[in-house]
């Protein structure tokens, strides 16, 4: 139990690349904010940022995510997932899966492959229809997809720049 209130004890930050904001919140254990304005309680080191536009935050969190080289994670599928509105057996069905199997994949208890890889996150890309985000894919399809090298160890640190009230990848 908590037994002050944590926004009556803050010490005031402003997230710099040096020491970003771990955005927990996010839903997803990597995610990093720059430029932010955050507080931590002095007795217990709870944070809680200011976020603007956080919808805008989610999308382009998403985009990192798309984008990123090296496989994604069962957290990182749930994410694009959910951005792109869909329950999970919905989802499993568009990319020919058993609502089991993908079950499976979200929790990390099963690896994703390439191509399921990839395919999740095209479909992301046509669902959420971004033209920020499509515009990007195909600006160069083929590099992209090339240069997504799932074999590669996976991308640590998703890091996420606030630019004015928006927001921006540092990629
Ligand atoms: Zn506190």
């Amino acid at each position: 139990m908590i037994d002050h209130d944590c926004s009556k004890n803050p010490k005031r930050h402003t997230a710099t690349p040096a020491k970003p904001y771990h955005f927990v919140d996010s839903g997803l254990p990597n995610v990093y904010l720059i430029g932010v304005k955050y507080w931590t309680c002095t007795k217990c080191g709870t944070q809680s940022a200011e976020i603007p536009a956080p919808e805008r935050l989610m999308n382009v969190i998403a985009e990192s995510l798309v984008m990123k080289s090296g496989m994604l994670s069962g957290a990182e599928v749930k994410f694009l997932r959910k951005r792109a509105g869909k329950k999970a057996a919905d989802f499993a069905a568009l990319i020919n899966k058993t609502p089991e199997h993908f079950s499976k994949l979200e929790t990390g208890s099963l690896p994703l492959n390439e191509p399921t890889d990839k395919l999740i996150r095209l479909t992301y890309g046509m669902l959420i229809a971004d033209q920020e985000l499509l515009a990007r894919i195909s600006a160069n399809v083929e590099e992209w997809l090339s240069s997504i090298d799932l074999g590669k160890k996976r991308a640590g640190k998703i890091t996420i720049k606030k630019a004015g009230n928006s927001w921006s990848d540092t990629a």
